[in-house]
């Protein structure tokens, strides 16, 4: 099944499955935060987007970082992702254990430097944050980053 999410003109699409298998990843790191990257395709001249996949770090050491400065073959596999599948990196994923969805400003930050990062260029990266307890996924939010601000869809 599809979820489907707005935000003004603006549309985000997802498996509920897909969602629920990062929620499980999240679960299992509990009370430990988690997180990774987002994967997919744009449509409908940017307004709709498809999350299609994600990715797993190496290495999670919380953000903020630079992808050109500490994992060196994460821009390596966005590069494969684009010419075998036409995949792109869209943002970000992330758990908040025992918490809400409610993005830190530390979350912000972290979604400012992205936007700055030479290696990966992208203006409008997606923040997903998931709400997790060792038994399951309370709730999740995503926002839409535009201009150093952060906006949930419904
Ligand atoms: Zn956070």
């Amino acid at each position: 099944m599809k979820l489907v999410k707005k935000q003004n003109n603006l549309e985000l699409i997802i498996e509920e499955k897909l969602l629920k298998e990062i929620g499980n990843i999240g679960i299992k790191h509990c009370p430990n935060e988690f997180g990774g990257f987002l994967i997919g395709k744009y449509s409908n001249e940017f307004k709709t987007l498809h999350i299609e996949d994600f990715i797993l770090p190496k290495k999670y050491k919380g953000f903020p970082y630079c992808f050109e400065r500490s994992i060196d073959d994460i821009v390596y596999i966005f590069k494969k992702l684009f010419r075998q599948k036409n995949q792109y990196y869209i943002g970000e994923w992330h758990t908040h254990p025992n918490g809400s969805t409610m993005y830190s400003q530390t979350d912000l930050n972290a979604m400012i430097q992205t936007v700055e990062c030479e290696t990966v260029r992208i203006k409008n990266p997606i923040l997903l944050i998931l709400s997790v307890s060792s038994q399951k996924l309370k709730d999740y939010t995503f926002y839409f980053y535009n201009n150093k601000k952060l906006i949930s869809y419904e």
